[in-house]
């Protein structure tokens, strides 16, 4: 089989696609043939350093996947072989005191495809049957793919995290970017009214046409007064944002009284002034979140065959390519996931 690996820390010249041993599926697991995975954040950092994450090389890059089941237990009754499926990534060790209280997205021993093991950029992979689930109906793999690791921060950081209700607003910094195109679509689909931040305004047109409120332009503007100008002065109920640093200011600003703040990423930097005054005087709440669980990834894919949600791909590469694919990552001029095809 074919997988894309890196064999050290640096730019696209250490990922390679070669041919290795096909994979073996292993007591307890499922043998999945991957039709589709998409690039993510967390793949660039693997690549650059991965540091701070426990990894041996050479190593799969890929988190997230859909494919189709190949091989499974003789006592498995809830997958069967042929089953379209969808591939959570985190795998945990259901021992520790996070995981006996419901909440495996906090194990100690959390094990996730692509950083601590073989990732999903290899046309076979073997995974513990509890990290697979039935695809939604009417999406392609590479759609259906995004679930894994974009489309459950964005739920996990809007529904468990922030609570968001349908009359609320929510302002969703940088969109284009996966989690945030996943927490707009997600926050809308519900009825919430969606804000969103670009430093392009064709990536706000885009936005708009699928259903954002308004669309504040980050380098033209000032965020927090354009916000405050479009409530009327109250504010937003609800903040997403992954980057960081350069927006922290402008995201506290922007939140109404009591309002909460969800960040899973910082990737402009970690270290923002914290504005201590305004998070007692205005009772704002700092959340932070990463990722999702198993019951969270359930009821994200119920809820997207029921919405109709359709993710959206910016665009799909063979497996070959993969250099390409991870330079429109780099380059941050995408709109939606980059999808790679392993089978193709
Ligand atoms: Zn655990």
């Amino acid at each position: 089989m074919k997988a894309a690996f890196i064999i050290g820390h640096g730019g696209n010249e250490v990922v390679k696609v070669r041919a290795c041993e096909p994979v073996k599926r292993r007591p307890g697991e499922v043998l999945v043939r991957v039709e589709a995975a998409t690039l993510n954040q967390v793949d660039l950092y693997m690549r650059n350093s991965g540091a701070g994450i426990t990894h041996q090389l050479p190593q799969i890059m890929g988190l997230d996947a859909a494919g189709v089941i190949e091989g499974v237990d003789a006592s498995e009754t809830l997958l069967t072989v042929d089953q379209r499926v969808v591939i959570h990534p985190g795998i945990t060790c259901g021992r520790c005191e996070f995981c006996q209280r419901g909440e495996g997205v906090l194990c100690t021993k959390m094990q996730l495809l692509g950083e601590h093991r073989h990732g999903t950029f290899a046309q076979w992979i073997s995974v513990p049957a509890q990290n697979v689930f039935p695809m939604p109906q009417g999406l392609t793999f590479a759609q259906a793919a995004a679930m894994g690791v974009n489309y459950l921060t964005a739920w996990r950081m809007l529904f468990t995290k922030a609570r968001v209700k349908p009359w609320e607003t929510v302002l969703v910094f940088g969109i284009g970017g996966g989690v945030s195109l996943a927490a707009m679509q997600l926050a809308k689909a519900i009825g919430a009214k969606v804000i969103v931040t670009s430093r392009e305004d064709s990536k706000l047109e885009r936005a708009l046409a699928m259903g954002a409120a308004h669309g504040i332009n980050s380098t033209t503007q000032d965020v927090a007064k354009a916000v405050m100008a479009y409530t009327g002065g109250r504010g937003v109920d609800v903040v997403i944002e992954n980057v960081g640093e350069a927006v922290w200011s402008m995201a506290m600003k922007s939140l109404v009284r009591g309002g909460r703040l969800v960040t899973c990423g910082a990737t402009t930097g970690d270290q923002p002034p914290a504005d201590l005054r305004r998070i007692f005087i205005r009772q704002l709440q700092i959340l932070g979140s990463t990722h999702g669980d198993f019951s969270e990834f359930r009821a994200l894919l119920s809820f997207i065959e029921q919405s109709g949600i359709v993710p959206v791909l910016d665009s799909e590469y063979p497996l070959d390519r993969i250099h390409e694919a991870l330079t429109r990552l780099e380059s941050g001029q995408q709109f939606g996931k980059i999808a790679l095809q392993l089978m193709s």
